[in-house]
This record gives C-alpha cells, structure tokens and sequence, in this order.
C-alpha cells in the first residue's frame, strides 16, 4: 500500500469507526460497477456514513489530499456514472437510510439519501400517501435525485425534479447547505434544487431529501391493450396525449419484448406491440377516462384491451414491465444488455420509433423498444457479446443514429438515464454553447474537479 493510501486510511479512520470503512475486495469489486456494459474499475476505499457531518468529514479528507470522491446510492444506474474510472473513496450511502419526517399535512416526506423508493412507500402507505415517481430499479432516492430519475407515472406526477423541495448537500470542500425550503413556492435566489437534480454527484453529495408526495388514489385502473403494428400503439398514445385524458401511466412494450416478458414472467400476453395503461382517480372521473380512451385505441386498430381491476392483477402487470431488462438478461445468457434511452417531443414519438424498429430490424442479435411513451421517452434494449469489436460497434452506432435522430428534432439524448461517462460525446452536440456555462458552474464549485470526476462534464486534456 502506497505512503498516500496509508494517509488517506489513518484520516478515514480517525473520523469513522472501523466497519464503516472498507477495502475488502469483493466491497470493492461491488462498488467497481453499475448495471451497464460498461468496462468497471475499482475504487481504492469504500466508506459507509450514518450522518451528514460523516460525509462532510470525509470530503474533507478527500479534498485535502486530493482525492476523488464517487457517491454510491444503489449502483443501478446505466451510463457508468458509478465506475471510480480515477480510484478514489466511493461514499456508499445506504447506511443513511433512515425516513426522516413525514409531514402528512404538507404532502412532504423527509429522508435520508439512502432510502430506497421500495421502503419510502412502504413507510408512506401508513398514511394514504405515497412517492410517484418508479425507476424500473428499486433505486435509492439520493441515486434517483442525482439523476433525475423518472418512470411510468412521470406521464401524470412529474419527473424526480418536481418532486424537489429541498436538499442537504455536502459541497465539494465540505460545508453543508440547503438548496431550497418547505414552501409551495419560491422566487427567491437561483434555482439551486434544480441545479443539483441531475447533477450525477459532480457537484456535492446529497444527503437529505424533502420529496413531495401524493394521497393515494381512491381508484385505479389497469390496462393491457395491443395492436397490430407498433405504429398504431405508438399513434394512440399520441391521440390519448392530445384529447387530454388524464392518463397515470402509459408504457409501450413492443413484440420482441412482449415474447421476453412472457418467457421470464410466466405471463401469456398477446405477442403483439402492447400498450400498458393506468389511471388514477375518483370512480365517476375513472369511468369517463376509460371510455374515452377506449374509443381513442379502437379508432387505432386495437386488437386487445384486458382490464386489470384487482390488485393482485395490476401487481402482476406492473411487475412485469418493471422486470423487463431482467428479463432480456436472463433470456440471453452470456451476453450484456446496453439500455439507451432518447426522449424526443410527443408530436415526432411515432417517427422516432419507427426509426429506431428500423435499425433495430438491421441488427443481428437480441434487441427490442419500450417506453414511457407519454413522456415521449424510448428505450431500446439491446443484448451484446462486449467482447465482440463488431457487435458492440454496431451497438454504439446504433446509439449514435437514435441520438442524432432525436437531437435533429428538439429532443435529447437523456430522458432519463442520466449522462455519466457513456453520453459525455454528445453534449457539445445538444448543449452547443451551454455546454460552456455548465463547465463553468463544475470548475466554480469543484475546483479541484474531484467530485465524480470525468463524468457528465468532460475533464480538460481527456
Ligand atoms: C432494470 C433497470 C431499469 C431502470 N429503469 C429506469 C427508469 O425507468 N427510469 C430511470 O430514470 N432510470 C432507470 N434506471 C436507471 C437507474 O435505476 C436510475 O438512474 C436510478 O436513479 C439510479 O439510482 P441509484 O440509487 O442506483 O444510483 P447510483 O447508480 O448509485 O448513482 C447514480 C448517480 O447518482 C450519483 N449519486 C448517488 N447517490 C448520490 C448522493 N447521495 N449524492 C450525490 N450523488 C449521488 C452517483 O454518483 C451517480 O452519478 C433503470 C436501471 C435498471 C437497472
């Protein structure tokens, strides 16, 4: 062990008890990784803090020997944002996973970042209420804020960003600050919970959340519906967007990965492309909605719409979506799955699709598209041999021509997954100039660039 890493350990040491700081090999090799394809890299320590004032002390530490420092909620994100690529202290946070305060008559909840949005609505349901937002990950809720995470409801609730109120944040040299407060509203000062939303841990580290949250819905309503072309779902989603039915959710999922779900979650659901739908509200409100779109998927040729009334059914469906990448993986042993998702406005959704089906259809191995599709958000999956040259080029072209697709008509590269170090080539791209203003912000507020560095914003001379 080098002179430096015996420091940077005794420093360690010396502000948190001995189990809380690791370099065990497998606590390493765990932390080396997210759930992508991209190549990992360990970290040199792992540390677990309980409290606020443990980060502020470890990036303390960190910044006085310049050492990077990578927040670490659950590892599921997909575009490398969790790979130490430079070493350094990886800050696990799931020890700090306490729900704070629930203020039940503010539709606030409190937490520490580590909560996992599984254990938010369990302890929220308590109350009649519960948080929207659903990445198809059981993700913690400093991970999903870092990266403005969003889901299948983000359709009707809004993405990780409107849920904000206010953040803990530790900044890079180790004060602790709050970016916003427990009001409505606010038109005082810069935005600064939306500047740390998405910020993928390059700027601070969050260490408490104020989330809005929502009673729970006195109906809902389930739906399968399918078609004969993915076209005509993906245009019936555009009509239920137009006519302004309040819909919850709204995912696309298309034939290959309909043939996924059903080899792995034991479903027999029509291999066809499916739109799965939901909707939240009184009974009266629920009955007109249901109708009204029920008219809108027959006028698209709908083969098939299967209501899903109880619980246990609704359950089964929403599982099943949420299990769809596990599904891919499980389904093509050996190989990796890349998830890329783009995320174009509503009106150019069904060109953007049937874009991607296209390349998609050029493609030689395992690959299909789903989506919440109401937020003009697409994924593809993709299962690759990443020790093929050829295949993963292609995968990577294949990115390429989705992204530039998207950007050519006001969409992004990112709806939802976030930046990392897998789509840092295509902000210049998007951003144009404003790329500039964000390097700024990184070089103002982490001088030293040791916050996640070299993810989001490019390192000078990499
Ligand atoms: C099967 C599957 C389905 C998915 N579906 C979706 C989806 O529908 N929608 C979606 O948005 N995403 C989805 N994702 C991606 C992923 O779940 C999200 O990006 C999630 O928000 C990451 O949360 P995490 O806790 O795993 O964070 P991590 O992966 O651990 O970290 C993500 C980023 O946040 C930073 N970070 C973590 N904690 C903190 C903190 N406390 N302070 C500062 N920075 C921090 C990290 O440094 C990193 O840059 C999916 C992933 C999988 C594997």
């Amino acid at each position: 062990m080098s002179v430096k890493m015996d420091h940077l350990l005794e420093e360690l040491q010396r502000i948190l008890r001995p189990d809380q700081v690791s370099t065990n090999p497998t606590i390493l090799e765990h932390h080396s990784k997210d759930e992508s394809y991209h190549t990992g890299s360990s970290p040199d320590i792992v540390v677990f803090p309980e409290e606020s004032e443990e980060v502020s002390a470890i990036v303390k530490v960190a910044d006085a020997t310049e050492t990077p420092i990578i927040p670490f909620g659950l590892g599921s994100s997909l575009e490398g944002h969790v790979i130490p690529y430079e070493r350094g202290i990886t800050i696990d946070f799931s020890e700090m996973n306490k729900v704070v305060e629930v203020r039940e008559k503010d539709f606030l909840v409190t937490v520490q970042p580590g909560v996992t949005r599984s254990k938010l609505n369990k302890e929220l349901k308590k109350y009649g209420l519960f948080f929207t937002v659903d990445p198809g990950a059981d993700a913690t809720l400093g991970g999903m804020a870092a990266t403005n995470a969003s889901g299948t409801t983000s359709v009707k609730y809004g993405v990780m960003t409107d849920q904000v109120h206010d953040l803990e944040v530790v900044t890079p040299n180790g004060d602790i600050i709050h970016t916003g407060n427990l009001a409505q509203k606010s038109s005082s000062g810069y935005d600064l919970n939306s500047l740390y939303v998405g910020s993928e841990g390059t700027l601070g580290c969050i260490t408490e959340l104020t989330l809005k949250v929502y009673g729970i819905p006195e109906h809902i309503m389930a739906a399968r519906v399918s078609f004969p072309t993915i076209d005509d779902a993906v245009e019936a989603v555009v009509s239920i967007l137009q006519a302004g039915v309040p819909i919850a959710r709204v995912e696309l999922v298309d034939e290959a990965s309909i043939r996924q779900v059903n080899r792995f979650s034991e479903t027999d659901y029509k291999e066809k492309a499916t739109l799965f739908l939901e909707f939240h509200g009184n009974e009266p409100g629920l009955k007109h909605d249901v109708a009204f779109t029920e008219e809108i998927v027959q006028d698209h040729q709908c083969e098939e719409i299967l209501f899903e009334k109880d619980t246990a059914a609704r359950t089964k469906l929403w599982e099943a979506r949420h299990n769809l990448a596990y599904a891919y993986i499980h389904g093509n042993p050996g190989r990796k799955l890349m998830v890329t998702d783009v995320c174009v406005p509503i009106s150019e959704l069904a060109g953007a699709i049937r874009h991607g089906r296209e390349k998609i259809e050029a493609l030689d191995f395992e690959a299909g598209i789903v989506g919440h599709v109401g937020d003009g958000n697409y994924h593809a999956l993709l299962m690759i041999d990443t020790e093929n040259p050829d295949e993963l080029q292609k995968a990577e072209q294949f990115n390429k021509e989705i992204v530039d697709y998207a950007l050519a008509r006001g969409g992004t590269c990112t709806g939802e997954h976030g930046v990392g170090s897998g789509k840092m080539k295509y902000l210049e791209q998007e951003h144009g100039q404003a790329l500039q203003v964000m390097e700024s912000i990184k070089a103002a507020l982490d001088p030293k660039g040791l916050m996640n560095p070299n993810k989001l914003i490019a390192k000078k001379g990499v």
